[in-house]
């Protein structure tokens, strides 16, 4: 596998970045860790005359709390993610779901705005983002910035509703309820998850007030399981009944609408779904 000729176009400003996406058109196209663009390439899935690395595009880069919200630039790897302090602090369940992501070499370049704009349907970033009802920040050079709920951006197996040369800058994530914890889970046995899970749940007075469950990597597109939170909510905390459970986890692989693809059947991505719903609720509530 060679990777076929192209330009390599490094702006330093999205404005910058905006007029090689014009000036180039369908021609050309953002990357940032390239881990699934230069794979396409290489493949001879995509062909493209003109690459715009975004990576020196300082707006995409860092990570930082705006109005109470943790602000996760487009460009910011896996592996920063990982070892953010900030991370860690605010939000230690996104730095432990970014630990199982790929291997050290994909979360070393790959970034969680390309995981993102990918839209592979096995994501779980996807999935996660889902949980906290993350917000996408899009723009293109020139205009103002335009802000999504991570519900929205991502609309099907490798698309998503970003506009014609627009560039995702960050993720916002917005503090969680007080009293609330978030848990992920996946399995995979090839390098992608076949199921993921997240679940969020706050705590009062040793009863569920709020469950929030996704489940992402099982079929077209990750989802908020709203049937699965209906059941969980109300529900004593610790001492939760195993048939509620049960339900919770039922509802959940209904809404994710299992697909049979080649990491697995769709009975048995449901059967995943019903243990990860299990194992993400009793997490998040330790
Ligand atoms: C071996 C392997 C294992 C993996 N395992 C997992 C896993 O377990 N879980 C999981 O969730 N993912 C997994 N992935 C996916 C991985 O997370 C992504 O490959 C990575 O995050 C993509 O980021 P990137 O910067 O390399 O994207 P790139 O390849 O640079 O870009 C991907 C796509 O997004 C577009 N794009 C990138 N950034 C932007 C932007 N800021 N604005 C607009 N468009 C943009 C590009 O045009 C391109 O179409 C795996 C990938 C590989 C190769």
């Amino acid at each position: 596998m060679t990777l076929p000729p192209f330009d390599l176009h490094r702006p330093q400003s999205l404005e910058e970045a905006t007029e090689l996406a014009d000036l180039y058109g369908e021609d050309a196209v953002f990357y940032c860790g390239g881990t699934e663009l230069l794979l396409l390439l290489k493949l001879g899935f995509a062909s493209f005359g003109h690459l715009i690395d975004l990576k020196g595009v300082e707006e995409l880069g860092g990570v930082r709390t705006d109005d109470g919200a943790l602000v996760i630039g487009a460009a910011v790897t896996h592996r920063e993610i990982e070892h953010s302090d900030l991370v860690r602090e605010r939000l230690p369940a996104l730095a432990r779901m970014e630990r199982r992501v790929a291997n050290l070499r994909v979360r070393e370049v790959g970034t969680l705005g390309g995981n993102i704009c990918f839209s592979d349907p096995h994501s779980d970033p996807a999935t996660f983002l889902l949980v906290v009802d993350a917000e996408v920040e899009h723009r293109r050079g020139g205009e103002v910035a335009r802000r999504t709920p991570i519900s929205d951006f991502v609309v099907g197996p490798y698309q998503t509703s970003l506009g014609e040369g627009e560039v995702l800058t960050s993720l916002r994530i917005p503090e969680l309820p007080r009293g609330a914890s978030v848990a992920h889970a996946k399995f995979a046995f090839h390098e992608r998850p076949t199921a993921t899970v997240a679940c969020l749940v706050r705590v009062a007075d040793g009863e569920v007030v709020e469950a929030r469950v996704a489940v992402g990597s099982v079929g077209a597109r990750p989802v908020r399981a709203a049937a699965a939170e209906r059941v969980l909510n109300g529900a004593p905390a610790e001492e939760i009944d195993s048939g509620v459970l049960a339900e919770a986890g039922e509802r959940a692989a209904e809404a994710a609408a299992p697909v049979d693809d080649s990491t697995g059947s769709a009975e048995y991505k449901a059967q995943l779904v019903r243990v990860l719903v299990e194992r993400t609720f009793r997490e998040a509530v330790a």
